[in-house]
């Protein structure tokens, strides 16, 4: 796909990023090398998970053990390997995950809390149509909240009265989007991205034929556009 490109190279420069996934496994399958740059580079990054991944079990699952907690061991494990500073679940159920005023409530209060400079999330309006409906809704949900719920005292007053002022995000970075602008180079932390992936075990059946094979080849048709091997790919989004 031919299209503009904006930024290419090292992750955009940022001082705190938030990155706002749908279930525990994306911010890794979609981020985790441009998350390994930032680290490396001094950025503090936290993630909001709005869904447990709880309906990815697999068949042979014991009915009576809740499979969320285990994908949220397996999300702060790999969030650990990153370097990611903490990670907040807000516990949604698992593909019923809408665009609600009660969803970009709580993700404008975890924007005023963490206030970071840049925000990750889905492509809300991709046309790759093969799409988990909860990437959908969480990117929706995210971008509304990051403009202009969060930076308007009067989007959820309350949240003032609980010590959270409002704040202006810079940037917002849509991943999985069918038009990118902006690539970044993940050759050097290729192998990292692997390690964080293998840490979602229990995901492991939902890569027939090998994960590592299926990053590989992703992560080399997200660079071509840009002349780089290895690259994750982003819709680039100005908020100021
Ligand atoms: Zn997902």
């Amino acid at each position: 796909m031919t299209g503009t490109i904006r930024h290419v190279g090292a992750p955009p420069p940022a001082e705190r990023v938030l990155l706002i996934g749908a279930h525990p496994d994306d911010p890794e399958f979609f981020c985790a090398g441009t998350v390994a740059r930032w680290v490396a580079a001094g950025t503090a990054v936290h993630y909001v998970v709005v869904t447990s991944g709880d309906k990815g079990q697999p068949p042979e699952w014991p009915g009576d053990r809740p499979f969320g907690e285990l994908r949220e061991a397996e999300q702060l494990a790999a969030a650990r390997l990153l370097g990611v500073q903490g990670v907040t679940f807000l516990r949604l159920p698992d593909g019923e995950v809408f665009d609600t005023l009660a969803l970009r409530a709580q993700l404008t209060a975890e924007i005023r809390r963490f206030r970071p400079d840049l925000v990750l999330t889905h492509d809300p309006l991709t046309r790759l149509y093969r799409q988990h409906p909860d990437h959908r809704a969480v990117g929706a949900a995210a971008l509304a909240a990051a403009f202009p719920a969060s930076q308007l005292a009067t989007f959820f007053p309350e949240q003032r009265a609980a010590g959270l002022q409002p704040h202006r995000v810079r940037t917002v970075l849509l991943f999985g989007s069918d038009r990118p602008d902006t690539f970044v180079d993940i050759a050097p932390v290729l192998e990292r991205k692997l390690a964080a992936l293998r840490c979602h075990e229990s995901q492991a059946s939902a890569f027939p034929g090998g994960m590592e094979q299926r990053v590989r080849t992703r992560a080399r048709e997200a660079g071509a556009p840009a002349g780089l091997e290895f690259a994750e790919a982003f819709l680039w989004v100005d908020l100021e």
